[in-house]
C-alpha cells in the first residue's frame, strides 16, 4: 500500500476550518507530512491552543483522508498550538544560516553554493547544504551524490531525515523529493512542504554554517524559509551583465524589505571574465565588466569576490567533483578566499545586528 503526500494533501483541502472559511492546507496548519508504507503522520497546528475546532477538524482530517486516499492508511496526527510552536528555539544546534539568492538563473548561483559549502568544510567547520531551487535542482549532480538518498531515523517515536554526506558537507536536496519533472505549479506546494520538513524534521546537529541554494528570483520557497527560520544573512549572486544586475537589485531589496528583513552581507560576481589558457595575460569581459562592483558601491552592500569563467568549473560541475577541493589551483583559491570574506562578513553581522526574527505569518 503505498501513496504520496500529494495525495494526502489533496485529501486534507477538503477540509475546511469552520470559523476561518479556508482549507487546513491553505491556512498553513498541516506541517511536517511524513508518508511511508502505508503510514501518514502530520502535525495539525493551530493558531491559538484554545481553539474549539480542534478535535472536530482532527477528526474531519483522519476521515478526509480515510476516505480519498486509502481506507487502510495508518493516521497519526499531532495536535499542536502555534504560540508554542513559536516560541520554541529552531535549529538551536545551527550557528549561522545563509541564503544564497540570485536574480536570474544560470547565473551560477547553485554552483557557489556548493563550492562555498565545500570551502568552509575544508576549513574545518561543520557545514550543513539544502538544495531548495525547486526549478533546477543540480546540487547531488555537482557533488557526486546523485544516486544517494538520505535515511530516516526515529527518536522518541519522532522520525527524522538524516542528511547525505558529502565532501565533508551535510546535504539534502529538494530534488529528493519532488520529481523534477512535474509542472512547477505542483512542484511548488510540494517544495514548500519538503522545506519545511528540511528545516523542522532533520537531524542536523551541530552546524556552524547551513547555506540554502533558492531559486532564482522571488518565489513561496523563498516566504517559506523566512517563515520557518531566522536566516543570519542573505548573499546574491549575479553575472556583470546588465540584465542580471538589474535582476540583482530587486533581490537585495526583497531581503531589505521592512516585512522579510533578513540583513544582506553581500554580492558575489560570477563569470566576470574569461582568460584563455593559451594568453594567460589577457582578461575578456563578456558580461560586461565589473557590474556587481558598481551595484555594491550603489547600494552599499560588500562584494564578496568575483569568479572567472572558468572551463574546469563547469566540467568538474558536470563530474560531480567540486572545483573548491583543489585548493591550490586559482580557481580552489578563489573560492576558499570567498568562504573566508563572508566568514568575516557573518562575524560583523552578528557583532553588529540583532538576530534575525522569524517572518510571522498573517492570516
Ligand atoms: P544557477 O544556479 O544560477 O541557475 P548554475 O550554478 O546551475 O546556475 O550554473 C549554470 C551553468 O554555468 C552550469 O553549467 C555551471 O557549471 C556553469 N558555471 C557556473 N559558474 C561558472 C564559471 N564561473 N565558469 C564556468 N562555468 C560556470
Amino acid at each position: 500500500m503505498s501513496f504520496t503526500p500529494e495525495q494526502v494533501l489533496e485529501a486534507l483541502k477538503k477540509v475546511k476550518h469552520p470559523e476561518k472559511k479556508q482549507d487546513i492546507v491553505a491556512l498553513n496548519m498541516v506541517q511536517d507530512l511524513f508518508v511511508e508504507e502505508g503510514q501518514i503522520r502530520f502535525n495539525l497546528v493551530f493558531q491559538r491552543s484554545n481553539d474549539p475546532f480542534i478535535s472536530f477538524l482532527r477528526k474531519a482530517a483522519t476521515k478526509a483522508v480515510k476516505t480519498y486516499v486509502s481506507r487502510q492508511a495508518k493516521v497519526d496526527i499531532h495536535v499542536k498550538a502555534r504560540e508554542k510552536v513559536e516560541k520554541e528555539p529552531v535549529l538551536p544546534g545551527v550557528k549561522n544560516i545563509i541564503a544564497i539568492a540570485s536574480g536570474k538563473g544560470g547565473v551560477g548561483k547553485s554552483t557557489i553554493a556548493a563550492n562555498l559549502a565545500v570551502a568552509f568544510a575544508m576549513k574545518g567547520m561543520q557545514t550543513g547544504l539544502i538544495d531548495a531551487d525547486i526549478f533546477g535542482p543540480s546540487i547531488p549532480k555537482m557533488l557526486s551524490a546523485e544516486n544517494k538518498r538520505p535515511s530516516i531515523v526515529n527518536r522518541d517515536n519522532k522520525d527524522f531525515i538524516v542528511p547525505i554526506d558529502t565532501f565533508g558537507v551535510k546535504m539534502l536536496s529538494i530534488g529528493f523529493f519532488v520529481d523534477p519533472n512535474d509542472p512547477v505549479i505542483w512542484r511548488g506546494p510540494m517544495a514548500s512542504n519538503a522545506l519545511r520538513q528540511f528545516i523542522n524534521q532533520t537531524d542536523w546537529g551541530e552546524l556552524d554554517y547551513l547555506i540554502i541554494d533558492l531559486p532564482p528570483g522571488t518565489s513561496d520557497i523563498h516566504l517559506t524559509m523566512v517563515q520557518e527560520i531566522p536566516v543570519t544573512g542573505a548573499v546574491i549572486v549575479s553575472t556583470p551583465q546588465k540584465v542580471a544586475v538589474a535582476d540583482a537589485i530587486k533581490g537585495v531589496n526583497m531581503f531589505r524589505s521592512e516585512h522579510i528583513n533578513v540583513p544582506v552581507l553581500g554580492l558575489i560576481e560570477n563569470m566576470s571574465w574569461f582568460t584563455p589558457a593559451e594568453l594567460p595575460d589577457h582578461k575578456y569581459y563578456i558580461f560586461g565588466k565589473d557590474g556587481c562592483k558598481d551595484l555594491s558601491e550603489k547600494l552599499n552592500v560588500p562584494l564578496l569576490g568575483q569568479i572567472p569563467i572558468v572551463q574546469s568549473i563547469c566540467e568538474d560541475s558536470d563530474t560531480g567533483s567540486p572545483p573548491a577541493l583543489t585548493k591550490e589551483s586559482p580557481v580552489g583559491e578563489a573560492f576558499m578566499d570567498l568562504a573566508g570574506r563572508l566568514t568575516e562578513e557573518v562575524k560583523k553581522r552578528n557583532e553588529n545586528l540583532p538576530p534575525t526574527k522569524i517572518v510571522e505569518v498573517k492570516k
